[in-house]
Protein backbone atom coordinates (compact mmCIF):
# COMPACT_ATOMS: atom_id res chain seq x y z
CA UNK A 1 0.00 0.00 0.00
CA UNK A 2 0.98 3.31 -0.82
CA UNK A 3 -0.29 6.65 0.81
CA UNK A 4 0.60 10.19 0.39
CA UNK A 5 0.16 13.02 2.56
CA UNK A 6 0.99 16.46 2.50
CA UNK A 7 0.98 17.92 5.99
CA UNK A 8 2.45 21.35 5.44
CA UNK A 9 3.24 23.24 2.08
CA UNK A 10 3.91 26.99 2.27
CA UNK A 11 6.88 29.26 3.11
CA UNK A 12 5.56 29.04 6.95
CA UNK A 13 6.36 25.21 7.05
CA UNK A 14 6.59 22.33 4.81
CA UNK A 15 6.29 18.90 5.95
CA UNK A 16 4.83 15.36 4.37
CA UNK A 17 4.41 11.63 4.51
CA UNK A 18 4.95 8.78 2.26
CA UNK A 19 3.87 5.14 3.30
CA UNK A 20 5.38 2.67 1.54
CA UNK A 21 4.71 -1.12 2.45
CA UNK A 22 6.79 -1.36 5.57
CA UNK A 23 8.29 2.22 5.52
CA UNK A 24 6.43 5.51 6.53
CA UNK A 25 8.93 8.57 5.33
CA UNK A 26 8.70 12.46 6.75
CA UNK A 27 9.64 14.71 3.93
CA UNK A 28 11.04 17.70 5.66
CA UNK A 29 9.79 18.63 8.79
CA UNK A 30 9.35 22.59 8.60
CA UNK A 31 6.90 23.14 11.07
CA UNK A 32 7.05 22.16 14.79
CA UNK A 33 6.85 18.61 16.46
CA UNK A 34 3.98 19.32 18.15
CA UNK A 35 2.29 20.99 15.13
CA UNK A 36 3.95 18.03 12.75
CA UNK A 37 2.32 15.10 15.42
CA UNK A 38 -1.15 16.69 15.92
CA UNK A 39 -1.28 17.25 11.72
CA UNK A 40 -0.13 13.29 11.19
CA UNK A 41 -3.19 12.11 14.30
CA UNK A 42 -5.85 14.13 12.08
CA UNK A 43 -4.52 12.08 9.40
CA UNK A 44 -4.75 8.51 11.18
CA UNK A 45 -0.66 8.59 10.81
CA UNK A 46 0.82 7.47 13.83
CA UNK A 47 3.84 9.77 14.65
CA UNK A 48 5.45 6.70 16.47
CA UNK A 49 5.74 4.54 12.96
CA UNK A 50 7.77 6.88 11.21
CA UNK A 51 10.72 5.11 9.65
CA UNK A 52 13.09 8.30 8.50
CA UNK A 53 13.22 11.47 7.68
CA UNK A 54 14.37 13.26 4.49
CA UNK A 55 15.17 17.16 3.99
CA UNK A 56 15.30 18.97 0.89
CA UNK A 57 16.75 21.94 1.97
CA UNK A 58 17.87 23.64 4.93
CA UNK A 59 15.76 26.92 4.55
CA UNK A 60 13.47 27.33 7.83
CA UNK A 61 10.38 26.00 6.26
CA UNK A 62 11.72 22.79 5.34
CA UNK A 63 13.82 22.00 8.93
CA UNK A 64 12.33 24.51 11.89
CA UNK A 65 10.95 21.03 13.92
CA UNK A 66 13.68 18.59 12.45
CA UNK A 67 16.03 18.54 15.67
CA UNK A 68 13.03 18.07 17.97
CA UNK A 69 11.09 15.49 16.09
CA UNK A 70 14.37 13.51 15.23
CA UNK A 71 15.67 13.24 18.67
CA UNK A 72 11.91 12.49 20.14
CA UNK A 73 11.22 9.78 17.78
CA UNK A 74 14.88 8.56 17.61
CA UNK A 75 15.28 8.32 13.87
CA UNK A 76 17.95 8.58 11.36
CA UNK A 77 17.99 12.03 9.47
CA UNK A 78 18.83 11.46 5.15
CA UNK A 79 20.62 14.58 3.92
CA UNK A 80 22.81 15.69 1.07
CA UNK A 81 26.09 16.05 3.31
CA UNK A 82 26.11 20.21 2.27
CA UNK A 83 22.71 20.16 3.36
CA UNK A 84 23.49 18.67 6.95
CA UNK A 85 26.80 20.71 6.90
CA UNK A 86 24.35 24.30 6.41
CA UNK A 87 21.94 23.16 8.86
CA UNK A 88 24.84 22.49 11.46
CA UNK A 89 26.17 25.97 10.86
CA UNK A 90 22.82 27.44 10.80
CA UNK A 91 22.54 26.00 14.73
CA UNK A 92 26.03 26.82 15.81
CA UNK A 93 26.86 30.12 14.83
CA UNK A 94 30.12 30.49 16.25
CA UNK A 95 32.38 33.85 16.92
CA UNK A 96 35.02 33.29 14.22
CA UNK A 97 38.41 35.09 13.76
CA UNK A 98 39.59 35.11 10.66
CA UNK A 99 43.64 34.81 9.78
CA UNK A 100 43.69 38.96 8.72
CA UNK A 101 41.75 39.53 12.37
CA UNK A 102 43.94 37.53 13.95
CA UNK A 103 47.16 39.37 12.88
CA UNK A 104 45.58 42.89 12.79
CA UNK A 105 45.06 41.69 16.88
CA UNK A 106 48.53 40.86 17.56
CA UNK A 107 49.22 43.81 15.81
CA UNK A 108 47.72 45.73 18.68
CA UNK A 109 48.81 43.80 21.11
CA UNK A 110 52.70 44.52 20.09
CA UNK A 111 51.74 47.66 19.33
CA UNK A 112 50.52 48.23 22.87
CA UNK A 113 53.21 46.39 24.78
CA UNK A 114 55.92 48.99 22.78
CA UNK A 115 53.72 51.72 23.96
CA UNK A 116 53.64 50.29 28.02
CA UNK A 117 57.33 49.64 27.62
CA UNK A 118 57.96 53.57 26.60
CA UNK A 119 55.56 54.65 29.28
CA UNK A 120 57.75 52.62 31.88
CA UNK A 121 60.88 53.88 30.43
CA UNK A 122 59.57 57.65 30.63
CA UNK A 123 58.35 57.25 34.10
CA UNK A 124 61.27 55.63 35.28
CA UNK A 125 64.54 57.35 34.17
CA UNK A 126 66.90 54.96 36.09
CA UNK A 127 65.44 51.91 34.68
CA UNK A 128 66.57 51.06 31.03
CA UNK A 129 63.90 49.97 28.93
CA UNK A 130 61.39 47.47 30.94
CA UNK A 131 62.38 45.91 34.16
CA UNK A 132 62.58 42.57 33.90
CA UNK A 133 59.02 41.65 35.64
CA UNK A 134 57.45 44.10 33.79
CA UNK A 135 58.88 42.96 30.48
CA UNK A 136 57.73 39.12 32.24
CA UNK A 137 54.33 40.47 32.76
CA UNK A 138 53.93 42.13 29.19
CA UNK A 139 55.40 39.14 27.67
CA UNK A 140 53.13 36.80 29.61
CA UNK A 141 50.24 38.78 28.66
CA UNK A 142 50.99 38.77 24.45
CA UNK A 143 51.34 35.35 25.22
CA UNK A 144 47.90 34.82 27.47
CA UNK A 145 46.34 37.00 24.66
CA UNK A 146 47.80 34.65 21.48
CA UNK A 147 46.64 31.69 23.65
CA UNK A 148 43.26 32.68 23.85
CA UNK A 149 43.19 33.19 19.87
CA UNK A 150 44.68 29.74 19.51
CA UNK A 151 42.59 28.43 21.63
CA UNK A 152 39.46 30.10 19.55
CA UNK A 153 41.09 29.12 16.35
CA UNK A 154 41.30 25.71 18.16
CA UNK A 155 37.67 25.66 18.66
CA UNK A 156 36.36 26.74 15.35
CA UNK A 157 38.21 24.20 13.59
CA UNK A 158 37.02 21.25 15.90
CA UNK A 159 33.61 22.41 15.38
CA UNK A 160 34.48 22.43 11.62
CA UNK A 161 36.02 19.03 12.10
CA UNK A 162 32.56 18.04 13.98
CA UNK A 163 30.06 19.30 11.21
CA UNK A 164 32.36 17.33 8.96
CA UNK A 165 32.15 14.12 10.51
CA UNK A 166 28.32 14.59 11.83
CA UNK A 167 28.49 10.59 13.12
CA UNK A 168 31.18 11.41 15.91
CA UNK A 169 29.66 14.71 17.10
CA UNK A 170 29.59 13.97 20.80
CA UNK A 171 27.99 15.71 22.95
CA UNK A 172 23.73 15.88 22.97
CA UNK A 173 22.89 18.60 25.91
CA UNK A 174 25.43 20.91 24.21
CA UNK A 175 24.71 20.45 20.64
CA UNK A 176 21.73 22.04 19.35
CA UNK A 177 22.58 20.11 15.57
CA UNK A 178 22.79 16.56 17.24
CA UNK A 179 20.96 14.25 15.37
CA UNK A 180 19.88 10.07 16.58
CA UNK A 181 21.63 9.11 13.36
CA UNK A 182 22.78 10.92 10.07
CA UNK A 183 22.52 9.55 6.66
CA UNK A 184 23.80 10.82 3.74
CA UNK A 185 22.55 10.89 0.09
CA UNK A 186 23.84 12.48 -2.85
CA UNK A 187 21.66 14.16 -5.56
CA UNK A 188 21.29 12.21 -8.67
CA UNK A 189 22.05 8.43 -7.09
CA UNK A 190 19.43 6.54 -6.39
CA UNK A 191 18.96 4.75 -3.04
CA UNK A 192 16.68 2.33 -1.58
CA UNK A 193 14.86 3.18 1.67
CA UNK A 194 13.09 0.52 3.45
CA UNK A 195 10.19 -0.71 0.94
CA UNK A 196 10.80 2.84 -1.14
CA UNK A 197 13.32 3.54 -4.40
CA UNK A 198 14.04 7.17 -3.59
CA UNK A 199 16.13 9.38 -7.04
CA UNK A 200 16.91 12.50 -5.55
CA UNK A 201 17.64 14.98 -8.44
CA UNK A 202 18.85 18.39 -8.01
CA UNK A 203 16.84 21.74 -8.16
CA UNK A 204 17.86 25.27 -8.76
CA UNK A 205 17.29 27.06 -5.68
CA UNK A 206 19.49 29.42 -3.10
CA UNK A 207 20.29 26.73 -0.36
CA UNK A 208 23.35 24.75 0.17
CA UNK A 209 22.43 21.44 -2.44
CA UNK A 210 18.84 21.21 -2.54
CA UNK A 211 17.31 18.24 -3.96
CA UNK A 212 13.50 17.23 -4.95
CA UNK A 213 12.72 13.49 -4.95
CA UNK A 214 11.32 10.57 -6.88
CA UNK A 215 9.50 7.69 -4.61
CA UNK A 216 9.00 4.52 -6.44
CA UNK A 217 6.90 1.49 -4.50
CA UNK A 218 4.97 -1.28 -5.41
CA UNK A 219 4.88 0.47 -8.93
CA UNK A 220 3.59 3.91 -7.85
CA UNK A 221 5.84 6.85 -8.80
CA UNK A 222 5.59 9.99 -6.81
CA UNK A 223 7.62 13.46 -7.08
CA UNK A 224 8.01 16.03 -5.45
CA UNK A 225 9.46 19.51 -6.83
CA UNK A 226 9.49 22.99 -4.66
CA UNK A 227 11.70 25.76 -4.08
CA UNK A 228 13.10 26.00 -7.04
CA UNK A 229 13.41 29.13 -9.56
CA UNK A 230 12.91 27.16 -13.22
CA UNK A 231 12.51 23.75 -14.27
CA UNK A 232 16.04 22.92 -16.08
CA UNK A 233 16.46 19.66 -18.03
CA UNK A 234 16.89 17.02 -15.46
CA UNK A 235 14.14 17.99 -13.12
CA UNK A 236 11.88 17.62 -16.86
CA UNK A 237 13.27 13.99 -16.69
CA UNK A 238 12.92 13.37 -13.21
CA UNK A 239 8.97 14.49 -13.67
CA UNK A 240 8.23 11.98 -16.36
CA UNK A 241 6.05 8.72 -15.61
CA UNK A 242 4.42 9.45 -12.36
CA UNK A 243 1.00 8.71 -10.44
CA UNK A 244 1.42 11.51 -8.48
CA UNK A 245 3.09 15.16 -9.11
CA UNK A 246 3.52 17.68 -6.26
CA UNK A 247 5.12 20.59 -8.11
CA UNK A 248 5.58 24.24 -6.81
CA UNK A 249 3.20 27.12 -7.88
CA UNK A 250 4.36 29.78 -5.25
CA UNK A 251 3.18 32.97 -6.85
CA UNK A 252 1.18 35.21 -9.02
CA UNK A 253 3.92 37.29 -10.66
CA UNK A 254 1.67 40.53 -10.39
CA UNK A 255 1.33 40.06 -6.85
CA UNK A 256 4.38 39.61 -6.32
CA UNK A 257 5.35 43.01 -8.03
CA UNK A 258 3.00 44.58 -6.13
CA UNK A 259 2.98 42.90 -3.21
CA UNK A 260 4.46 43.69 0.15
CA UNK A 261 7.68 42.23 -0.18
CA UNK A 262 10.82 44.57 -0.30
CA UNK A 263 12.71 44.68 -3.56
CA UNK A 264 15.79 42.35 -2.86
CA UNK A 265 13.12 39.54 -1.49
CA UNK A 266 10.86 40.21 -5.13
CA UNK A 267 14.11 40.25 -6.81
CA UNK A 268 15.49 36.66 -4.88
CA UNK A 269 11.65 34.81 -5.86
CA UNK A 270 11.99 35.80 -9.17
CA UNK A 271 15.47 34.56 -9.94
CA UNK A 272 16.81 31.76 -11.00
CA UNK A 273 16.91 30.18 -7.86
CA UNK A 274 13.61 31.42 -6.57
CA UNK A 275 10.53 30.04 -6.65
CA UNK A 276 8.14 28.75 -9.66
CA UNK A 277 5.43 31.09 -10.24
CA UNK A 278 1.98 30.21 -11.29
CA UNK A 279 2.92 30.90 -14.96
CA UNK A 280 6.17 28.87 -15.29
CA UNK A 281 4.19 25.95 -13.60
CA UNK A 282 1.72 26.40 -16.01
CA UNK A 283 3.98 26.59 -18.90
CA UNK A 284 5.72 23.38 -17.47
CA UNK A 285 1.95 21.38 -17.58
CA UNK A 286 1.50 22.91 -21.28
CA UNK A 287 4.05 22.27 -23.21
CA UNK A 288 6.81 19.77 -21.33
CA UNK A 289 4.51 17.58 -18.75
CA UNK A 290 3.77 13.73 -19.87
CA UNK A 291 0.25 14.06 -18.56
CA UNK A 292 0.34 11.03 -16.87
CA UNK A 293 -0.08 11.74 -12.83
CA UNK A 294 -3.53 11.22 -11.49
CA UNK A 295 -2.61 13.48 -8.77
CA UNK A 296 -0.95 16.75 -9.59
CA UNK A 297 -0.63 18.79 -6.13
CA UNK A 298 0.23 22.52 -6.42
CA UNK A 299 2.36 23.22 -3.65
CA UNK A 300 4.76 26.18 -1.58
CA UNK A 301 1.80 28.31 -2.38
CA UNK A 302 2.86 31.90 -1.30
CA UNK A 303 0.32 33.57 1.34
CA UNK A 304 1.25 36.99 -0.02
CA UNK A 305 1.69 36.69 -3.26
CA UNK A 306 -0.56 34.52 -4.55
CA UNK A 307 -4.33 32.89 -4.19
CA UNK A 308 -5.06 29.20 -4.39
CA UNK A 309 -8.01 30.23 -7.48
CA UNK A 310 -5.15 31.92 -8.81
CA UNK A 311 -3.11 29.38 -9.10
CA UNK A 312 -5.72 26.30 -9.94
CA UNK A 313 -7.44 28.75 -13.25
CA UNK A 314 -3.13 28.81 -14.40
CA UNK A 315 -3.15 25.00 -14.08
CA UNK A 316 -6.25 24.24 -15.22
CA UNK A 317 -5.83 25.94 -17.91
CA UNK A 318 -2.76 24.41 -18.82
CA UNK A 319 -3.72 20.97 -18.30
CA UNK A 320 -6.68 21.46 -20.17
CA UNK A 321 -5.10 22.08 -23.74
CA UNK A 322 -4.43 18.33 -24.04
CA UNK A 323 -7.53 16.45 -23.84
CA UNK A 324 -5.13 13.71 -22.64
CA UNK A 325 -4.48 15.63 -19.51
CA UNK A 326 -8.55 15.78 -18.49
CA UNK A 327 -7.78 12.96 -16.39
CA UNK A 328 -5.45 14.62 -13.92
CA UNK A 329 -6.96 15.16 -10.44
CA UNK A 330 -5.51 18.72 -9.66
CA UNK A 331 -5.30 19.60 -6.08
CA UNK A 332 -4.18 22.91 -3.54
CA UNK A 333 -1.45 21.93 -0.69
CA UNK A 334 -2.61 23.84 2.17
CA UNK A 335 -0.50 25.68 4.50
CA UNK A 336 -2.70 25.76 7.50
CA UNK A 337 -4.01 22.01 7.49
CA UNK A 338 -3.32 18.42 6.20
CA UNK A 339 -4.18 17.54 3.09
CA UNK A 340 -6.86 14.26 2.91
CA UNK A 341 -3.97 11.01 1.97
CA UNK A 342 -3.70 9.92 -1.05
CA UNK A 343 -3.89 6.46 -1.52
CA UNK A 344 -2.76 3.99 -3.93
ZN1 LIG B 1 13.74 27.12 0.13
ZN1 LIG C 1 10.48 26.46 1.03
Amino acid sequence: MVRFTVLASGSKGNASVLTAGRTRILIDAGISCRELFRRMMLVDEDPATLSAILITHEHADHINGLAVTARKLGIPVFFTEATHRAWVRQLTPRKRMTYADWLAEQRRLKAEAEFNATLAETNNETSIGLSDAEALESEEALDAAQELVEEELAETAAAEEAASQPNRIPSRAENPAWLPTVEYFTAGVPFTLGDASISPFTIPHDAADPVGFVFEAEGVRLAIATDLGYIPPNVKAALRNLDLLQIESNHDLEMLRDGPYPWSVKQRVLSRVGHLSNDATGEFLENEYDGGATYVILAHLSESNNLPDLARVTAERALSNHASLLSNRLLIASQHEPMSSIRF
